[in-house]
């Protein structure tokens, strides 16, 4: 359970060679970010690196720089002398990749998790962090590697999408020193959001609107929930990734402190997430008690159960903290 230094981190990347990167399952633009950015960084100092992921980047990520390093998970080693996780705060976020990161030699394990479970031979973890792109910004400083613009793209993407666009309570003074060093380095705000942001497909938004009329309140104990059920993908072709931000409808309600989402990823696999507007309620410990996990302020976990089976056993548990 030992926690790393950032030096101890620094000289474990200088030492070894032949990494494989992952990020978790359904990866956001955090991981992918911070995966690519470390690459670039890797590659920079002469290492072998890969990305290999369970899940393919959602679309509108695309755009990010990738020179090459993602390969398909079929396509890999078996294992390699580091596998490095970025992001997961427990293996099984890892998804598929979990067996190759097993064989491995080592681990390193990069997150901003509070809920971490130190599962690495190398553990970096910063619950202060607003991001793991964040933390590899400082991996990356102390490697001694110049920040170019593809670094820079790819650690302005992970800071924007895990702060909400340098909205939440995780955005520190830190995070927009970084973002002065990034636009120093040429990245462009406004072209980054516009490719994150605004590539919404018309199923997306009409996947949007199914939420919303999903809708419901407990204006009592300030509570509101939407819920998206796999009909509502297939109907509007859309994918999990594309109900990314919507729980914040739900949040952005007057009154409202805690807001969840009940999304069913297949029949009898419902993930939720779960958003706080308040550091008094913890909505981390709730996702802890389905074996899920996160922030102080978000967090998600997957049950197993029909929706109406898991949205009661969820609701009940938050009346329940709330009393
Ligand atoms: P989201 O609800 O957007 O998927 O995730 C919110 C936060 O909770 C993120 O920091 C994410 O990593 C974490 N999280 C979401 N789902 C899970 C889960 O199933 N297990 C764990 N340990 N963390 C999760």
């Amino acid at each position: 359970m030992r926690n790393n230094s950032l030096r101890e981190i620094v000289r474990a990347f200088r030492k070894y060679d032949d990494y494989i990167l992952s990020t978790h399952n359904n990866p956001d633009g955090d991981g992918i970010g911070a995966e690519l950015a470390l690459s670039f960084g890797l590659k920079k100092l002469g290492k072998k690196v890969v990305i290999a992921n369970s899940d393919p980047y959602p679309e509108n990520y695309e755009f990010l720089p990738s020179n090459g390093l993602v390969k398909d998970k079929d396509a890999i080693k078996a294992s390699y002398n580091v596998a490095v996780s970025l992001e997961c705060s427990g293996l099984d976020r890892i998804g598929k990749m979990k067996k190759v990161f097993l064989k491995s030699k080592k681990i390193i394990n990069l997150d901003h998790h509070m809920s971490n479970e130190y599962f690495g031979d190398f553990n970096y973890i910063d619950s202060g962090a607003a991001a793991v792109g964040e933390q590899v910004y400082d991996i990356l400083l102390g490697l001694g590697v110049k920040i170019d613009i593809d670094i820079a793209t790819c650690i302005y993407t992970a800071l924007v999408t895990d702060t909400g666009s340098f909205a939440y309570s995780n955005t520190s003074k830190r995070t927009h020193q970084i973002v002065v060093e990034l636009m120093n380095a040429g990245v462009n705000p406004s072209e980054i959001y516009q490719n994150i942001y605004e590539v919404s497909s018309l199923g997306k938004m009409q996947l949007l609107g199914k939420a919303l009329s999903s809708l419901r309140t407990d204006k009592k104990r300030g509570v509101a929930w939407i819920t998206l059920k796999k009909d509502n993908f297939i109907k509007t072709g859309t994918a999990y990734g594309d109900s990314e931000g919507l729980i914040n409808y739900a949040r952005s309600i007057k009154g409202v402190n805690v807001a969840i989402s009940f999304t069913e990823v297949e029949e009898g696999r419902v993930k939720i997430s779960l958003r706080s507007k308040k550091d008094d309620f913890d909505v981390n410990k709730i996702a802890l008690s389905f074996n899920g996990g996160g922030h102080r302020r978000a967090s998600g976990a997957i049950l197993e159960g029909s929706i109406e089976e898991v949205k009661e056993k969820v609701l009940n548990k938050i009346f329940d903290y709330i009393k």
